[in-house]
C-alpha cells in the first residue's frame, strides 16, 4: 500500500510466571527466557512472519528506556509512594507478588491468581487486593504485611482516556471494553514489585517495575534497536506524528488501552492510533488449553509434518473476522485447502497458465483485456485496501477469493477451448484477460501467502519479487507477447488419510491429558470421616531400613528388612521405580506395623511403609529430625 512500515515484536521476559516457571525447572529466568525466545523466533520465521525486529524485554535498550520513562513520569509528578498491605508468606519468608499468590477475587469471589481474575470477571488486580491469599510456592496461608510501594496516578488520566479512546482506531470491541472500565473505576496503579528479576525501579535496588510497565515499553526499545542498526532516528516513530498500531490478543486490552496510553501521555510519547485485538483461539471448538492437551503445536504438528506455512496463514486470516473467535480443526483446515485453495485459487491460475502454454506457445496472447475484467479487478483492489485499512482481513481475503471464483466462471463461460479452434484471436483475448486476473490474485494475496504467490508470480513470467510490488500492480496490464514461466501445481489436495493421521495425533494428546487429569482428580478425592479411635487403632512407628534387595522378576517391588524398635520386619514395597535398593539402607521410614500380613509377588510382607503418591511415584515419608527407632507416630 506504499506505506513506510516498521514491524516490531518481541518476547516478554519479565513477570512472576517466568520466575515461578524457572524455579520449578531449576533454571535461571534468563535461561528460560532465552530458550522460549529462540523457539518463538524459529516458529515465526518458519511461518514466514517477517518482523523488522524481534527483541526481548530484558535487552539493555528496554531496561534503559523503561527507567527513562519512569523517571519522566516521576519528574512530572505522576508517581507517588504509599504504604500498602501485601501478601507475605511467613514460611517462605518473602512477599508474594502477582503469580506467587492465589486466592479469591475481591470483586466477583471467583478463584483468582495474582494480578488478574482470569477465571471470573477478568479484572486486573492490584497488589494486596486478592482475598484469602495462599502462597503458590509452599501452599501455606499468607499474611498481610505493610510495605512501601510506588503508584502511578492513573485516576488522573480518566478524562484524557475517555477522550482518547473515543478516537482510537482498531477493533471496536477493544475500545468499548476499555471505555467501560475507565467509566466504572480507575484506581491508581501500583507499578513496583518485590522481586530481583525485572527492570529496577530507579533508586531502589530491592524493587523492580511491574511487568506491564516494561512489557509495552519493549515496543519502543525494539524500534530503537532496529533504528540504531539502520541509522534511523527512533523518535521519528515514537515522538512524531507516526501511526502506532498494536496487534494484540483480546486478553490484554486493559493493559494496551488503559495503562499504556496513560503512561505514554504522561511521559510525552506518541500515542497509539489503533489497537487491533484478536479473538480467542479454539481447537476443535473447545477453548485452547495446554494442560488439557487441547493444543496443536505449529512446529511439531504442522511445519515438521511438511505442511506449508502459507496454508495455515490463509486459514487463520480467512476463517473469521479478526476480532472473533478462531476455531481450528484439521477437518476444516483440509476442507478449506481442498475447496478454496486447490479448487478455486490454484485451479484458476493453473488452468489459465496451462491453456496458454499449450495453445499460445507460453506467451501472453494478443488481444484486448476485457474492460469488464479490468473493472472487476479494480473493484477487488479497492475492497482489499479498505478491508486492510479497517483491519478486516477476512473481508480483504474474501474479496480476493471472489475474484478467483469470478476468474473460474469467466474461463468456463467463455469456453476458450472451443474458441481456439475457430477464432483464435477471441480465445487469445479471453486468455490475456484470465492471465491478468491471475496476476491480480498473486499481487493481492501476497501478504497472506507470500511463498505461494511468489511462485505464481514466477509462473506468470514476471520480473523481480511480487513482495516488492504495490497493490496497484494488479491493474497494470500484462504486456502482450511476454514469455510465461512453467505452470506448476500451486496447492495439492490434502488426502483424507493424512488428515486423519494429523487428527489422531491431536486426539491422542487430548486423551493423555484427560487420563492425567483423572489421576489427579483421584488423588484429590476426599475420603469419609473417621473417628479418633479408628485413627488410634493404627500402630505407626518410625523404622530404619537395615537391608534392601530386588525381587526377581519385579520392576516395581523392593524387599526390605525394617527395624521397628527391637523387632525386624520384612516389608515388600512398590518403590523400585523411585529408589534403588542400596541407597535405602540406613534410611528412617514411617511404618504401619499392624496391617494384616500379606504376600506380594510370592514374598511375605509384614508391614507397610508410608509414602506420598506423586503422580504414581512413591516419595517416602521421614521424620524431620532423626528419632529413636521404634518411636510411635500419633
Ligand atoms: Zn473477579
Ligand atoms: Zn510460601
Amino acid at each position: 500500500m506504499g506505506k513506510d512500515v516498521l514491524f516490531v515484536c518481541g518476547s516478554d521476559a519479565h513477570g512472576t510466571p517466568i520466575v515461578v516457571n524457572a524455579e520449578a525447572q531449576g533454571m535461571t529466568p534468563k535461561a528460560l527466557v532465552a530458550r522460549y525466545h529462540q523457539h518463538f523466533d524459529e516458529v515465526f520465521k518458519g511461518m514466514g512472519v517477517d518482523f523488522n525486529f524481534f527483541g526481548d524485554t530484558d535487552d539493555d535498550a528496554c531496561h534503559n528506556r523503561t527507567q527513562e520513562i519512569v523517571r519522566a513520569l516521576m519528574a512530572e509528578g505522576h508517581v507517588y509512594s504509599k504504604d500498602i498491605e501485601l501478601a507475605y508468606c511467613p514460611k517462605c519468608e518473602r512477599f508474594l507478588p502477582d503469580r506467587y499468590v492465589e486466592g479469591e477475587c475481591p470483586y466477583c469471589g471467583k478463584p483468582a491468581r495474582g494480578d488478574e481474575c482470569d477465571m471470573g470477571c477478568g479484572r486486573h488486580l492490584e497488589p494486596g487486593e486478592i482475598k484469602n491469599a495462599v502462597c503458590k510456592v509452599c501452599g501455606g496461608k499468607a499474611e498481610y504485611r505493610k510495605q512501601t510501594h510506588y503508584f502511578f496516578r492513573l485516576s488522573q488520566f480518566k478524562d484524557f482516556l475517555l477522550c482518547y479512546l473515543e478516537t482510537l482506531g482498531g477493533t471496536a470491541s477493544a475500545r468499548n471494553y476499555a471505555m467501560e472500565w475507565v467509566r466504572q473505576e480507575l484506581k491508581d496503579w501500583c507499578i513496583t514489585r518485590n522481586m530481583a528479576w525485572g527492570v529496577k525501579f530507579p533508586g531502589h535496588e530491592d524493587l523492580v517495575v511491574y511487568v506491564w510497565v516494561d512489557a509495552p515499553i519493549g515496543y519502543i526499545a525494539f524500534t530503537e534497536e532496529w533504528c540504531a542498526k539502520n541509522g534511523v532516528d527512533w523518535q521519528s516513530y515514537w515522538k512524531s506524528d507516526a501511526q502506532i498500531v498494536h496487534f494484540i490478543g483480546g486478553d490484554i486490552v486493559y493493559h494496551h488501552c488503559i495503562f499504556w496510553p496513560a503512561m505514554l501521555k504522561g511521559a510525552g510519547y506518541t500515542l497509539p492510533s489503533a489497537v487491533v485485538a484478536s479473538g480467542m483461539l479454539k481447537i476443535d471448538d473447545k477453548k485452547f488449553s495446554k494442560s488439557r492437551g487441547n493444543v496443536i503445536w505449529v512446529k511439531d504438528d504442522y511445519l515438521e509434518k511438511g505442511l506449508h506455512p502459507d496454508l495455515l496463514r490463509y486459514y487463520l486470516a480467512s476463517y473469521t473476522a479478526h476480532n472473533k473467535e478462531v476455531n481450528f480443526a484439521w477437518k476444516i483446515f483440509a476442507d478449506k485447502v481442498n475447496t478454496e485453495l486447490v479448487g478455486a485459487l490454484g485451479n484458476f491460475i493453473n488452468r489459465a497458465l496451462t491453456f496458454t502454454a499449450k495453445n499460445f506457445d507460453s506467451r501472453v496472447p494478443q488481444g484486448e483485456i476485457d474492460p469488464e475484467v479490468m473493472t472487476r479487478i479494480g473493484q477487488t483492489l479497492n475492497e482489499v485496501v479498505s478491508g486492510l485499512e479497517e483491519y478486516e482481513f477476512k473481508k480483504a481475503i474474501d474479496s480476493v477469493m471472489a475474484l478467483a471464483d469470478y476468474g473460474n466462471i469467466y474461463f468456463q463461460s467463455h469456453e476458450p477451448w472451443k474458441l481456439v479452434k475457430g477464432d483464435k484471436a477471441a480465445a487469445g483475448a479471453v486468455l490475456r484477460s484470465c492471465l491478468q486476473i491471475a496476476k491480480a490474485l498473486a499481487v493481492l494475496m501476497q501478504p497472506v501467502m507470500p511463498t505461494k504467490m511468489e511462485a505464481a508470480w514466477k509462473q506468470l513470467g514476471l520480473d523481480g519479487s511480487v513482495a516488492e510490488r504495490s497493490f496497484q500492480e494488479a491493474i497494470a496490464p500484462l504486456a502482450e507477447g511476454r514469455l510465461l514461466g512453467t505452470p506448476e501445481i500451486l496447492f495439492s489436495r490434502m488426502e483424507e488419510k493424512f488428515v486423519n493421521e494429523l487428527d489422531a495425533i491431536f486426539k491422542k494428546r487430548m486423551e493423555e491429558a484427560e487420563s492425567k487429569g483423572k489421576a489427579k482428580d483421584k488423588s484429590a478425592e476426599k475420603k469419609a470421616e473417621i473417628s479418633f479411635e479408628q485413627f488410634g487403632s493404627m500402630d505407626i512407628r518410625i523404622g530404619e531400613i537395615k537391608e534392601a534387595g530386588a525381587i526377581k522378576g519385579s520392576k516395581k517391588l523392593i524387599k526390605l528388612q525394617v527395624d521397628i524398635g527391637g523387632e525386624v520386619r520384612q516389608v515388600v514395597a512398590g518403590i523400585a521405580g523411585a529408589y534403588s535398593a542400596n541407597e535405602l539402607v540406613g534410611t528412617q521410614v514411617v511404618v504401619l506395623t499392624n496391617l494384616k500380613p500379606t504376600k506380594l509377588f510370592g514374598v511375605d510382607s509384614q508391614a507397610m511403609l508410608l509414602a506420598a503418591d506423586v503422580e504414581g511415584k512413591a516419595v517416602l515419608l521421614q521424620p524431620r529430625e532423626s528419632v529413636k527407632t521404634g518411636t510411635k507416630v500419633r
